[in-house]
């Protein structure tokens, strides 16, 4: 039973590239009301609840409160955007870097297809400008964002520090909807 349906997006998207290993640190923004989250710490084995298998960290922020999950750190309410906020996100991590980090973060869609959509491509930005301070070599980024003109354009600069970037719609993500994520891999830091 999980807190939301969204959590068989993340499972195909897991089961197709595996992106969660046990032991993995993973930074995940726009995490309420957490079904992502128990996908994560399940797969990770962030509550040590598997013995024998390495023990991973997750971090998890939303704009929303959220409720506890075991073996997952929550900094909610936090707009992730803020520097504030990632600085404290850093601070959890307490020196170990992401193997993996995840946003399923969306504003409040006004319905006016443009401004969505640079909302959308803004909180993206803010991910993987993020993601390549606390990222070991070789690690992932997963983003949401809406089909349009410009995902292209951060395709672009996400393959300037990733050697792979790769547009996914999971099976279970509306056909009807605009969504689709960025699979980023291998990320060279560095570079
Ligand atoms: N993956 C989640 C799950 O499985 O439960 C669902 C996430 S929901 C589609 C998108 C979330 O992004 C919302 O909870 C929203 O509050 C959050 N969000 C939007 N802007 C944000 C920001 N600036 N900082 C943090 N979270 C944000």
């Amino acid at each position: 039973n999980y807190r939301a349906r969204s959590a068989f997006k993340l499972i195909e998207i897991d089961s197709k590239f595996n992106i969660l290993k046990p032991g993995d640190v993973v930074v995940e923004c726009g995490a309420a009301p957490g079904a992502w989250t128990q996908v994560c710490v399940k797969r990770i084995n962030a509550a040590g609840t598997v013995p024998g298998k390495l023990q991973g960290k997750h971090i998890a922020v939303d704009l929303q409160p959220m409720y506890p999950i075991e073996g997952a750190h929550i900094l909610a309410p936090l707009d992730f955007t803020k520097l504030s906020s990632q600085t404290k996100v850093t601070e959890l991590l307490d020196g170990c870097l992401a193997d993996v980090v995840l946003s399923d973060m969306a504003p409040a869609a006004t319905g006016v297809r443009e401004l969505d959509q640079d909302q959308i491509l803004t909180l993206g930005y803010s991910v993987m400008t993020y993601a390549q301070q606390i990222s070991k070599d070789g690690a992932k980024l997963l983003i949401k964002l809406w089909a349009g003109g410009r995902v292209k354009q951060l395709e672009n600069e996400l393959l300037l520090h990733y050697s792979r970037v790769k547009v996914v719609k999971p099976p279970s993500s509306r056909q009807d909807s605009a969504e689709l994520f960025l699979l980023a891999s291998n990320f060279r830091r560095n570079t």
